[in-house]
C-alpha cells in the first residue's frame, strides 16, 4: 500500500478526534486534503481509492462526517460532494459555506465565506449553518 508520509495532518486529525488511525482513514483524509477547496463526489473518491473496499470507504466517510471533519454539499442535481471542513470555520457560529457549482465540468468549489450574513430571522428559528450554492462556469472552463 502507498504511504502518505507527506500529509502529517491526516494523522493529527484522526488523533485529535480520537479516531483509529487506519490506513483507509489516512488515505481518504490525504486525498480530501489534496483537493484543497474543491468538494469531490463519491464516484471520484471510489476511483481515487482504488483497491479500497467500498464498504470501508463509506464507513470512513460516515465517521469523518460524524466527527465534523468533513461535510457534504449537494449540487444542483442532488449529488453529494465531500470536502474537509475549512480551517477558518473554527469558532464561527453559525457556519457559513459558499460553494460554486460549475455546470460545465461539474466541479464544486468552496469560495471564501461572505461576511454579509446578518439577516434577521424570526426568533424561534435558530440558524446553525448557512449553505449557499452558486451556479455558473468556473474559472478554468471559462478560459478554454
Ligand atoms: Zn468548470
Amino acid at each position: 500500500m502507498k504511504k502518505f508520509a507527506d500529509t502529517p495532518n491526516a494523522e493529527k486529525i484522526l488523533n485529535d478526534n480520537r479516531l483509529k488511525k487506519t490506513a483507509a482513514g489516512l488515505r481518504v483524509l490525504a486525498i480530501l486534503a489534496s483537493c484543497k477547496n474543491t468538494a469531490v463526489t463519491l464516484p471520484w473518491l471510489v476511483k481515487k481509492t482504488k483497491g479500497l473496499n467500498r464498504a470501508t470507504l463509506y464507513g470512513v466517510l460516515r465517521r469523518l462526517e460524524m466527527k465534523k471533519i468533513i461535510y457534504k454539499v449537494f449540487d444542483v442535481d442532488g449529488t453529494p460532494h465531500y470536502a474537509l471542513y475549512p480551517a477558518d470555520l473554527s469558532g464561527r457560529d453559525p457556519e457559513v459555506f459558499l460553494h460554486f457549482y460549475c455546470s460545465q465540468c461539474r466541479k464544486v468549489y468552496r469560495l471564501p465565506a461572505p461576511d454579509f450574513i446578518a439577516a434577521p430571522f424570526p426568533g424561534e428559528f435558530k440558524t446553525a449553518r448557512y449553505m449557499f450554492l452558486m451556479n455558473g462556469i468556473c474559472r478554468s472552463c471559462n478560459t478554454i
